[in-house]
Formats: structure tokens, sequence, C-alpha cells
């Protein structure tokens, strides 16, 4: 366990997970209560037991706790049962922001949860929330009221947000915290839909419709991608999704299948090396959506971070597990593979060759803190 050192007044920069598993979560129900005729998922049973716990694995979710008091990213689907184990723990209270990836369930259904921060001003009057144009139209199209309190039903207790767009590589401010933000576009999988749904419609060539973002001015509805107005076959689309460049500092990037070209020239040009980089890892094969062992630890190897915490995981690996794989990317794990279980065999032989780097798997409750010398130490790792 590390401790929390600053070399000068300056407070650290703090990373706290409070989920980092894939949309389903784990423990999966279904390896819980398999019938003994089938091969037992040792990752889900191990969570029932104190030497499994930290492969209890909520949605993807990570907060700056300790700049100012707290900053979001992502509010998924378990984000309340996290919050009451983390928050309370960690003396956290207020939320500063939410920042959203994408309008997947596992990064905005939590949005509901909120409530319990604003109704009746219970910690505080509302919550500012910063998502992309696309994003802001997937919660309007399926959550009408936590845009607008017209659409409330029942006894109207609905959470009170401000919305901020924000875009592709435009650095933002969140409000007066001086906490710099950057937003990426990554790949994360592909539009399934022929006709992408209306939220995602190309903009029509005559008009420009506007949509109000709530803070008093209107924006234009973007095409995520494609054309309009063409007779050309339809185009698979990939899905779009954020990724942040914070207080040039931390890179995370929790859903992706791909970066495209000019989010690496951004990355790159990036600080050298970055301190922390959080990226999606869904399980030893590729995805479509998300990357596998073999794409992650080759991003780690282009962007050489000081240290890399990979998060997004299914059940297919084990903590345990992935540490091992983590330390044979650094060069230091065992090098007879007669003691390891298949997926550390198939992910040591996977990722052996190449620039050793620090990658370790992080795990829901793992707090990292980066100085302002940009030395890096977190509460598991050496
Ligand atoms: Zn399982
Ligand atoms: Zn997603």
């Amino acid at each position: 366990m590390g401790s929390i050192v600053s070399p000068s007044n300056t407070p650290p920069i703090e990373l706290l997970f409070l989920g980092t598993g894939t949309s389903s979560s784990i423990p999966h129900l279904d390896c819980l209560t398999a019938p003994p005729n089938r091969k037992p998922c040792l990752t889900c049973l191990s969570t029932l037991t104190p030497e499994g716990k930290k492969n209890i694995r909520r949605n993807t979710s990570a907060g700056s706790p300790h700049i100012r008091q707290g900053r979001q990213d992502n509010v998924g689907k378990n984000f309340q049962a996290a919050a009451v184990e983390w928050f309370p723990k960690y003396g956290l209270r207020e939320i500063d922001a939410v920042i959203i990836t994408h309008a997947h369930a596992d990064a905005m259904n939590g949005l509901d949860d909120l409530r319990g921060w604003t109704l009746g001003g219970a910690i505080q009057t509302h919550i500012d929330v910063y998502v992309s144009q696309s994003t802001f139209h997937e919660v309007q199209r399926s959550f009408p009221y936590l845009v607008s309190k017209e659409f409330a039903s029942g006894g109207g207790d609905v959470p009170d947000f401000e919305w901020h767009i924000i875009e592709d590589k435009v650095p933002f401010e969140i409000k007066d915290t001086g906490v710099q933000i950057t937003p990426f576009i990554v790949h994360h999988g592909r539009l399934f839909a022929t006709n992408p749904p209306p939220a995602f419609a190309p903009t029509p060539c005559t008009t420009q419709p506007t949509t109000p973002n709530l803070s008093g001015r209107s924006s234009p509805v973007r095409p995520l991608s494609g054309t309009c107005c063409s007779n050309a076959p339809p185009k698979i689309h990939p899905y779009l999704c954020f990724g942040f460049l914070i207080q040039d500092t931390i890179i995370y990037i929790s859903d992706v299948s791909l970066i495209p070209d000019d989010t690496w020239a951004l990355l790159e040009s990036a600080k050298k090396p970055m301190p922390v980089l959080v990226l999606d890892c869904l399980r030893l094969r590729s995805h479509t959506s998300h990357m596998g062992v073999r794409e992650a630890v080759a991003t780690v190897r282009r962007l050489n971070p000081s240290r890399t915490y990979l998060t997004g995981f299914s059940h297919d690996i084990s903590h345990d597990e992935y540490i091992t794989i983590g330390k044979a990317a650094g060069g230091d794990g065992p090098k007879d593979t007669t003691h390891m279980s298949i997926m550390e065999r198939r992910g040591t032989e996977m990722i052996r060759e190449g620039k050793p780097v620090w990658i370790r798997p992080s795990h829901d409750g793992l707090r990292v803190f980066v100085s302002s010398d940009d030395s890096v130490i977190d509460e598991t790792y050496d």
C-alpha cells in the first residue's frame, strides 16, 4: 500500500475508480447460480469470498474527488451502489460535475440516481452534466424528464441538471474549478441500425435543426458521420465515444475499439510521459466494441505513460490473472509458465515481446494519486 506524498503544497490529483466492469457488471448471476454440470466461473464465484472482492466490478466509472469535492466520469447502471460504498468511505458528498463518455446504459443510466443529491437540495441545488451533442439527444429521447421537467410524472421528483455540450478536441473548464478537460473521439464498436436512430440522423441539407442546451444558447444538431442526400448503399458507421485528457495528467479511455488517427495525433502531442493512462481491456480476445489484451498493450506501448490502469473487465480474466499479464508486459513476470492458469499463459504469450511497460488492473475502490512532479502512486501496487 502506498502513502500519499506531495513534494509541494500543491494537492495531488486523485483518481478514484468507482467501477471497473463492463456493461453487465461482475459477478454474473448466471455464473453464481449455474448447475453443477456446468464448468464453474472462478472469477464470478470468487466474489463470494473475501479474497475475491477485487473481482466485484461495477460499470466503469471514475471520479477525481480531491479537485474541490468531486468530479465524476460516467454514471452507469450501478452508480447508486458504488456511491453508497465509496462516498462515505472516502468522505465524499458533493459532485462538481458529471462527464459522460457516451449514451450506453452502463455509462448514463445512473443519471436518475442523482436525484439523491438534488431533490429538495439534499446535498446541492443542481449538478452540471457535460455531454456530446449526440449523447444529449439520446438522453432527451430516452429520458425526456431528465432534460425538461415538463415531462415529469408521478410526484414530479426529478433531478436538477445543468447541461453543457462538449465537442471533440475542444478543451473546457469545469465551472470555476480550474479543472481543464479535453474530450476526444474514439470508436466504440459500430452502429447496428441501417438507418441511424433519430438522435443520430445526419443534418438535413436544407435546414439546420437546433436544440436548446439549457444554458441559454442553441447548438446545431450534428451528424456523427456520413453524408446525407446520397444514393450510395448504407455504410457501416462507427459508434463514437469520448475519451478525456484530464489536466494534462490523466488520459481516460473507458470504452474503445479503435483510436482514430486524429485522436492519436492529439494524444501523442500531449505531455510525455503522461503520468496515468486508464484504458479499456474487456478480455483476452478483441471484441467489436472493446480492446482485448493485445490491442490494449499495443496502445500502452505506443503511448508509453508512466502507469496504465486497465478497466472495463468482463469475467473472463480474474484480477490476479490480470496482474500476472501486466507484470509480463513489464518484463518482470515469471518466465516459467508451467504454473500459470490458461488465461495467464495465453495473455502472457500475447504480449511478452515488446517494450516493457507498467500495466496493472484497476479495481473498484482503487485510488491513484499524481503529485505535482508527475510521480504516481496508488493504494494497491508498489
Ligand atoms: Zn462469471
Ligand atoms: Zn458502451
